[in-house]
């Protein structure tokens, strides 16, 4: 119930307003976004990098409804991605894109526009020598964006994309995606979705998350194992060890800030561990999902607004 509420409240302009003014929230959002600007964030990237650690970069930002907003947003993942080129971390830094901050909820020409900017983000990754993955929203936009991915891996096959567990559609998309090296990101999935396209149970959603385990690591496919939860992570080990998979064909992927040190456990295991660093001004809906993922943060905020 909390966690809906906070979600609906992820999609209020009102509620943003009110909680983007209360100066202590910064405190709060700084424990999962990496700063404001890329120069910010590039600290923190080279920092986990040092450690061993691989990152996908997200500058925030969502349902972008104005063209030259979406062509700023091409245009920063750009000058990011020539960055982490100059810093020379492009081996272990790729970046996450939503489609809907290129253009995708665009009144016209959406479909045109958002692919037009993913292909140059596409085309500069692979000059910088990295990879990109796109993020999944919510349900409604999931045709549009395995549309994109078809389109884009034509010329990049390695673009990666986020699959949602919760979704009753998932085992489908799975079978069709699941082809060699094909890159996946397993999330159990951050939207309030209705019932009647969503698990609406986490038990059910943990249930379909293993089933998807199953598929993705039976596959030729390249999984992404995007969860914190530590029965998930033992079921992707279990599936590695029967399938004899080497730590060089598959991935764990965990969001910045959640659960650090099972990150570096994973990398002193051997293992690839990927860290989602999202940064930029935008950053209130990524932390209200956040938020809703957890009570147990939602205490954290109000503690710290009681005892700013
Ligand atoms: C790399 C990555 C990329 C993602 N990309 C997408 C995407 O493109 N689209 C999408 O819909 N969703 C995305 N998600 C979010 C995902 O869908 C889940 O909402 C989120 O990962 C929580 O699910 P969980 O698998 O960690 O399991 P849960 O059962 O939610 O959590 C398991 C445990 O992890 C820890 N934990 C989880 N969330 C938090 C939190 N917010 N704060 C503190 N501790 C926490 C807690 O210890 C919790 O008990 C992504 C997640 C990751 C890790």
């Amino acid at each position: 119930m909390l966690s809906r509420t906070l979600l609906a409240m992820s999609r209020s302009g009102r509620t943003r307003r009110v909680i983007t003014r209360v100066p202590v929230t910064r405190r709060v959002v700084d424990r999962f976004v990496a700063g404001e600007s890329l120069g910010e964030a590039a600290w923190v990237i080279q920092r986990l990098v040092g450690e061993g650690l691989s990152v996908t970069v997200d500058r925030l930002g969502e349902d972008t409804l104005d063209a030259a907003d979406a062509a700023a947003t091409r245009d920063a993942y750009l000058r990011m991605l020539g960055r982490f080129a100059d810093l020379g971390i492009a081996g272990r830094t790729e970046v996450s894109v939503k489609l809907s901050a290129l253009g995708q909820r665009l009144p016209r020409d959406a479909g045109r526009i958002s692919l037009d900017n993913a292909y140059a983000i596409c085309e500069a990754a692979r000059s910088a020598g990295t990879t990109v993955t796109l993020d999944m929203e919510d349900h409604t936009t999931v045709d549009a964006t395995l549309g994109t991915l078809a389109v884009l891996r034509k010329d990049f096959p390695w673009v990666g994309v986020a699959i949602q567990a919760m979704l009753r559609r998932t085992e489908g998309d799975l079978r069709d995606l699941s082809v060699a090296g094909s890159r996946i990101r397993l999330v159990k999935g951050a939207y309030a979705e209705p019932a009647s396209v969503a698990f609406p149970d986490r038990r059910q959603i943990d249930a379909a998350y293993a089933r998807a385990l199953a598929t993705l690591f039976g596959s030729a496919a390249y999984p992404m194992v995007g969860s914190h939860d530590p029965r998930m992570i033992d079921i992707a080990h279990r599936l590695i060890a029967e399938t004899g998979r080497t730590p060089d064909s598959y991935e764990f992927q965990m969001l910045h800030g959640i659960r650090t040190e099972e990150q570096r456990a994973l990398v002193a295991g051997g293992e690839v561990c990927r860290v989602y660093v999202p940064f930029g001004a935008d950053w209130y809906g990524y932390f209200m999902r956040r938020l809703a993922e957890r009570p147990a943060n939602v205490k954290f905020f109000l503690t710290s607004l009681v005892h700013r």
